[in-house]
């Protein structure tokens, strides 16, 4: 079949589907300007040693790693990024009706900044727009923290308990809030359609998700870049960039309405 036949089938099955749960990574914002972490121009392709940085042992154990991610957190692409093409799209789908939980591997918020409504986003692996103490579990917006980080704190401690810092983001080793995992996996055993976007589908728990819609009889579809493990058992893999062809999708939506 060819690009547009299988776009316009992928359409079809959206506005024929009951329940359609988007799954996101890093591949969504990388048209925003934040690089991923696996893709070509990714985090880890370019500077592999920094992913140590992103491991819950190290952050704990060794303070030069602390006060290094939060000199990079001061420039962190996510706080002046605007969302681009594939969240406003996604966010096009929601208001059309067609998207039940948009479950995001992204900290950014840029989902919520592109319009989808933040109360059917489901931020599997945190938010870097706050900050929670380690000790006591008390949350505060990112953004006092980092100003004391630019006042000369390298390291700013919990003002309430004296605990260690950390954005509110999941690092290596760190659980999911099984909350948030809930929900993800609630809507993925209800749903007839999982439309992955942007994401490699290597990052476990979240990897197991389209396993699970598959496993309930749901289709997949996947729009990335690059392959995925799933790329097989998909229903349709729409190779590209997420924006570009996630607006040819709500064009042929668009066709199907007027016909
Ligand atoms: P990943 O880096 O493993 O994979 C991203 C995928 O997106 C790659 O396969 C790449 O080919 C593809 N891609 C890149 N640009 C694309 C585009 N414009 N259109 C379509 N596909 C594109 O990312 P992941 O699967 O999300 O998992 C990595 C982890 O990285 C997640 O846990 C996530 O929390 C974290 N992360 C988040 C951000 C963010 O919040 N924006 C950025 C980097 C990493």
């Amino acid at each position: 079949m060819d690009e547009t036949a299988l776009i316009r089938s992928v359409a079809t099955w959206i506005a024929e589907a009951r329940q359609v749960v988007a799954l996101t990574g890093a591949g969504v914002s990388t048209a925003s300007g934040i690089p991923d972490f696996r893709g070509p121009q990714g985090l880890w392709t370019t500077q592999p040693e920094k992913e140590r940085l992103f491991s819950l042992d190290a952050y704990l154990e060794d303070p030069e790693v602390r006060q290094q991610v939060w000199r990079l957190r001061l420039e962190n692409p996510a706080f002046t990024a605007g969302p681009n093409d594939a969240h406003l799209a996604l966010a096009e789908l929601e208001r059309r009706g067609h998207l039940h939980t948009l479950v995001t591997q992204n900290i950014d918020g840029l989902h919520q900044a592109g319009g989808t409504d933040p109360d059917r986003v489901v931020e599997i692996h945190g938010t870097i727009h706050e900050v929670e103490c380690l000790s006591c579990d008390r949350r505060v917006p990112v953004g006092p923290v980092l100003d004391e980080v630019r006042r000369g704190d390298p390291d700013p401690r919990c003002p309430s308990c004296g605990g260690l810092q950390k954005t509110a983001t999941v690092s290596f080793g760190q659980s999911l809030d099984p909350s948030l995992l809930q929900r993800a996996h609630d809507a993925t055993m209800g749903c007839d359609l999982m439309l992955a976007v942007g994401t490699s589908l290597v990052v476990h728990p979240v990897a197991l998700l389209p396993r699970t819609a598959l496993e309930a009889g749901a289709r997949l579809v996947i729009v990335n870049a690059e392959e995925t493990p799933y790329d097989d058992r998909a229903g349709a893999v729409l190779r590209g960039d997420a924006g570009e062809v996630l607006n040819a999708i709500l064009a042929h939506l668009d066709s199907l309405q007027q016909a």
